[in-house]
């Protein structure tokens, strides 16, 4: 069965914050993960933005166990796209984007995407004064 990789955000209550949640879900369910953003707000509610990786039928196993448990799972289902011939390089998106998703290449000064790291928060689609970049849902 084809692997799928999925973002999402993840919302733990206080009383799951210090549990290894995460590490005995993808022993269970064969999955793989790779963290684009984590942190505890003041009332030490843990939030996570991941990207999981397996089958669509352990991804949907997984984030069942997860909201029964009580963590509120929120997918990620827009995805961004960089017009690179849109793009002038102006650097204007990179300061903002939250997780690092755009950067400088050093050797052609262009700025590049990386799709994998993007949260589809949408600050760059309102900041970038050419419409580079795009939502494609
Ligand atoms: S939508 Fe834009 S600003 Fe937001 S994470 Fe993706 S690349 Fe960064
Ligand atoms: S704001 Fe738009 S034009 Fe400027 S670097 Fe980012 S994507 Fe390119």
């Amino acid at each position: 069965m084809d692997t799928q990789q999925k973002k999402f955000v993840m919302h733990f209550p206080r009383k799951l914050v210090d549990k290894p949640i995460m590490s005995s879900l993808v022993k269970q369910f064969d999955l793989e993960f790779n963290i684009l953003k984590a942190y505890v707000t003041p009332e030490e509610e843990g939030t996570l933005v991941l990207a999981l990786y397996g089958t669509d039928r352990n991804l949907i196993k997984a984030i069942t166990h997860l909201k029964e448990i009580g963590v509120r799972v929120q997918s990620i289902a827009s995805d961004i796209k960089m017009i690179e011939e849109l793009c002038t390089a102006c650097t204007v998106c990179i300061p903002l984007c939250p997780v690092g998703a755009l950067y400088q290449d050093r050797k052609t000064m262009s700025v590049r995407f990386d799709a994998e790291k993007c949260i589809a928060c949408g600050v760059c689609i309102k900041a970038c004064p050419t419409k580079a970049m795009v939502s494609t849902i």
